[in-house]
């Protein structure tokens, strides 16, 4: 079983951002999970429900995007690396608390 609800609260708390998650199988095979930021300031994050089948999957799935999304960042240089280390810890030690 994979927490939802708690995946989205841990997202917005560690982000400061109001963020939204969806679930998807009609997303192409390569894709895992991608991220958009709305106008309003919203983020939207899609997962690949194909690709996407343990918590463990979800929980770096929403740590990278949340990370690009702090980051507004679309590239994975290494100061996104080293950033998205930090965060997934924080995904783990939040999903479990
Ligand atoms: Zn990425």
């Amino acid at each position: 079983m994979i927490k939802w609800e708690r995946l989205k609260k841990l997202a917005k708390e560690i982000s400061g951002m109001d963020v939204e998650i969806y679930a998807s199988t009609d997303v192409a095979d390569e894709i895992i999970s991608m991220v958009g930021i709305k106008e309003n300031g919203r983020v939207d994050i899609l997962l690949n429900m194909n690709r996407v089948k343990s918590a463990d999957m979800a929980k770096q799935a929403i740590a990278h995007e949340i990370t690009h999304a702090m980051m507004m960042a679309n590239t994975h240089g290494p100061e996104f690396k080293e950033q998205l280390i930090v965060v997934e810890n924080e995904v783990r030690r939040r999903y479990e608390a």
